[in-house]
């Protein structure tokens, strides 16, 4: 059922043992908003766990209290009261994070996505937030004292969900929060050295051989690039180092709409869709079975060959662009 601030509060403060869990592919987002509900619970004097169901890319562990973090192996065999699931519009989202609590939906889900599905008892979903890690300081504020760490996992959700501050998302309500965080201690600047200067010279070359396939289409409007499994192999780049690469493309001047693919492993394509103001790619990936925010959504096809991808992408983003009508 839709649930109200009072009672997701009143049903964490029951936790004796509770889980946190994110999504696969983590962001920013996920990881602080995790890391930061499990510290909150903690303090309130639960035993809890925060789970990401993923590889972290390696950057993101630079930021303090990350650490918290754990894998899913790490957890199995544990037993736990109290489920809540973030930032994650549907339960496919968290991988194999569900083995955790067989038979039974999540106690609460916090969410900001349009495309949440409501999977569990308790949802909090609102897109009017520009990041889960609003709704978690929402929560936290009534719960428990804010610490440095706290502060700054909450600050990470924000800063890499809004493009540092930049997306049409960004409303007074993020500024204040922002603020409100800052002066418990978190800093930006570790933040963003962390999530925007991580480049290595590896990831350099991955990035020039994207801009090696960069097509610009509908005059100019729409704007897309691959990673293949290849041109993995041959820089040794792994796929969490293609972080910010579809940013770089709707960096352009004049696009709309921007799509990376990413081919990894083979048979397998990560979609990245972007846009910048006038079209809806929520709908777009949620068409092709995937989800996301209208201005950052996302999806994964399995096709044989990355071309395939390519091709039935493109002809989706081609007709949300022109039924926008630009
Ligand atoms: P990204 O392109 O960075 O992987 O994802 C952009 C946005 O789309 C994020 O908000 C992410 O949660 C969402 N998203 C990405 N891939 C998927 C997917 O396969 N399914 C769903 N439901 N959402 C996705
Ligand atoms: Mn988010």
């Amino acid at each position: 059922m839709k649930a109200t601030l009072d009672q997701v509060v009143a049903r964490l403060k029951r936790a004796k043992r509770a889980l946190v869990v994110g999504h696969i592919r983590p962001d920013g987002d996920a990881i602080g908003s995790v890391a930061a509900l499990t510290l909150i619970l903690r303090k309130l004097g639960a035993e809890a766990e925060g789970c990401i169901p993923d590889r972290i890319p390696w950057f993101y562990r630079e930021i303090q209290g990350t650490e918290i973090l754990r894998g899913v192996e790490e957890l199995r065999g544990r037993t736990f009261d109290t489920v809540a699931v973030l930032d994650s519009s549907d339960i496919s989202r968290i991988g194999d994070a569900i083995d955790l609590f067989p038979d039974r939906e999540p106690d609460v889900v916090l969410d900001h996505h349009v495309t949440n599905s409501g999977f569990g008892v308790l949802n909090l979903c609102d897109p009017g937030y520009a990041a889960t890690a609003m709704i978690v300081h929402e929560i936290g504020k009534r719960l428990v004292p804010y610490d440095r760490d706290l502060a700054e996992l909450l600050l990470l959700g924000i800063a890499t969900d809004t493009g540092f501050f930049k997306y049409a998302t960004v409303d007074e309500r993020a500024f204040t929060v922002a603020a409100e965080l800052t002066r418990h201690g978190a800093r930006i600047q570790p933040i963003a050295s962390a999530v925007l200067e991580h480049r290595t010279p590896k990831t350099i070359r991955l990035l020039v051989e994207m801009f090696r396939t960069l097509r610009l289409e509908v005059g100019g409007r729409l704007a897309y690039a691959y990673v293949s499994a290849d041109m993995f192999r041959r820089t040794g780049c792994d796929e969490e180092e293609t972080e910010g690469f579809v940013g770089e493309i709707r960096a352009l001047h004049g696009v709309e709409v921007a799509i990376l693919f990413t081919e990894w492993p083979e048979g397998e394509v990560h979609v990245s869709l972007r846009s910048k103001n006038y079209v809806d790619v929520s709908r777009v990936a949620r068409a092709l079975g995937g989800g996301g925010h209208p201005r950052a959504a996302g999806c994964t096809l399995h096709v044989p060959r990355l071309q395939d991808a390519v091709t039935t992408v493109v002809e989706a983003a081609r007709a949300a662009l022109v039924e926008a009508g630009i």
